[in-house]
């Protein structure tokens, strides 16, 4: 079982991945984009971080906190990547409203809402060379987990296949966000948010272990 606090350490420890990745990940968007992915997660978990406190307090449960978390990343983030993973979270909490625990296949469906509200905000498809690139083949072994499986072990795949679907971006053109301009410049480099979507996930992995 996943309980609030689980939630909680993760959210503190996804301030500190984004604080750690910052410039790695502000580079990659430096090659395809205007150089900032790093900077706007560092200030959108900062934010989350700042309010955590207040927060664990004030939620009943783990879908206020999502939705919370969400509405923060949604507000804070000026670039594409806040909206989108603002919603990410904040539609994680669509099935398991009023819950103060989840089993960890709710989490996988958890995952699977969030993955739905990043292509319905963001219109894109695999292969587009953004986020869903990584967060759809993550995908896949979620939906596969059955009771009975192991869930670390269940994450750690979830996380390498969306390891590589961040790989497979490097040699694409674009077909969404700032790098669509770029045309065939844009190959030959990774997606800055296909990166950040498995770190994230790694967090969540480390969390469990
Ligand atoms: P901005 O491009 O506004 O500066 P960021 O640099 O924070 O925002 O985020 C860029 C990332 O957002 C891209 O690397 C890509 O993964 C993701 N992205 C951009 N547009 C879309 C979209 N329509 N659907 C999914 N992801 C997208
Ligand atoms: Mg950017
Ligand atoms: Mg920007």
């Amino acid at each position: 079982m996943l309980n609030k606090s689980y939630f909680i350490e993760t959210f503190k420890k996804l301030a500190a991945m984004a604080e750690e990745n910052r410039d790695h990940l502000s580079k990659l968007d430096s090659d395809i984009g205007d150089g900032d992915h790093g900077i706007n997660l560092t200030i959108g978990f900062r934010e989350v971080e700042k309010q955590l406190p207040q927060l664990s307090e004030s939620v009943t449960d783990i879908a206020e906190l999502m939705k919370k978390v969400g509405m923060i990343l949604l507000s804070k983030v000026g670039g594409a990547s806040g909206p989108l993973y603002g919603s990410f979270f904040m539609k994680m909490a669509t099935h398991i409203i009023g819950k103060q625990e989840v089993t960890f296949k709710e989490f996988c469906q958890m995952y699977q809402d969030g993955v739905e509200a990043v292509q319905m905000r963001g219109k894109a498809e695999l292969n587009d060379k953004t986020m869903l690139d990584a967060l759809i083949p993550g995908l896949a072994i979620l939906k596969d987990y059955q009771e009975g499986d192991d869930p670390i072990n269940t994450l750690e795949n979830c996380v390498n296949e969306m390891k590589l679907g961040s790989d497979k971006t490097i040699p694409l053109m674009a077909k969404k966000g700032r790098a669509l301009r770029l045309g065939e410049r844009a190959v030959g480099h990774r997606d800055p948010g296909s990166e950040s979507a498995w770190m994230i996930m790694n967090v969540f992995l480390q969390q469990l272990k």
